[in-house]
């Protein structure tokens, strides 16, 4: 698919500290260029949508109005990336969204980040974010959309994925994604991508492979799980409006240098599906002395 990724607002409730876009917290995004994006979009081939920020949910009527437009323009699927603030307790837009997911591919993402709220409100900084999170799960599952959802590993929660993984298969997800923590300068969340691999390891050995993705770690660190990587499944195109009036067409986190590979990466099987790692996880990487798979 082709995909345009649109960041609709920067708010947030939450006030996560990992965040990679909360820089940009105090950026203004209008709706007449969120408008014009999705038109754009369109012209360039986008069939897939995902609205994301920020937190989307605070801006449910851009959400309503930017998903009708597209509706108008045959985009084929919907991802609503979100901590679940506007579905916990806003029934038009969760009405919206249930009805508009009778005919079409819809899924909501959440972001979940412990299995309880000690953890989940630690990270987010924010108390009561996980009781949130869970009336929105709750109203999400009972409606006709899909439920997707993304764990970044962190040191407070790299030993209890396999609690989150137990808490969210309650609520059938179509997948749980666990990711790498994305962040330029290390702070004490982060965690090695060692530990993270055999966290994610251990996931694979007690649940159905097809549950799992995973983003940020590439296909030679997961001997076995090669299935779960998640960038496997990305669309094959991402478009990208990710501040005001920037629009970037095929976007590749690659050729931005956000992410990086091995010289003998040319060597590999997967070489031209490979993402590699995020650029601060490089050195580590190199560290494993990873041969290519032949
Ligand atoms: S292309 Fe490189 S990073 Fe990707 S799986 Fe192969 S060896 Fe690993």
């Amino acid at each position: 698919m082709h995909c345009l990724n649109l960041k609709i607002t920067y708010s947030c409730t939450n006030k996560c500290s990992f965040c990679f876009s909360s820089y940009l917290k105090k950026e203004q995004i209008s709706m007449t260029n969120l408008l014009s994006a999705v038109k754009k979009g369109a012209e360039n081939g986008c069939d897939e949508l995902v609205l994301s920020g920020g937190e989307p949910t605070l801006e449910p009527e851009r959400i309503i109005e930017l998903l009708k437009l597209a509706e108008s323009l045959n985009y084929q699927k919907y991802i609503i990336q979100t901590n679940g603030a506007g579905l916990a307790t806003n029934h038009k837009l969760v009405a919206f969204l249930d009805s508009l997911a009778r005919n079409k591919d819809l899924h909501i993402s959440f972001s979940v980040h412990g299995c309880d709220s000690k953890t989940h409100d630690l990270m987010s900084r924010k108390k009561g974010a996980f009781e949130t999170l869970m009336k929105a799960f709750y109203n999400i599952s009972q409606s006709n959309c899909k439920i997707y959802t993304n764990t970044v590993i962190t040191t407070v929660n790299v030993n209890q994925l396999d609690s989150i993984a137990e808490m969210l298969l309650a609520f059938k997800p179509d997948f749980m994604q666990f990711s790498m923590l994305h962040l330029e300068t290390p702070t004490e969340l982060s965690v090695s991508m060692s530990d993270s691999v055999r966290a994610v390891k251990r996931l694979g050995k007690k649940y159905d492979l097809k549950l799992i993705k995973t983003e940020g770690i590439p296909y030679c660190l997961l001997h076995g799980m090669e299935c779960c990587v998640g960038e496997s499944f990305w669309p094959n195109i991402l478009d990208l409006y990710n501040s005001d009036n920037k629009y970037f067409s095929d976007f590749k986190q690659l050729d931005y240098g956000m992410r990086k590979k091995l010289q003998d990466c040319t060597k590999c099987i997967f070489n031209s599906i490979c993402m590699g790692v995020w650029k601060e996880h490089y050195e580590e990487f190199c560290s494993f002395n990873i041969h290519p798979i032949c």
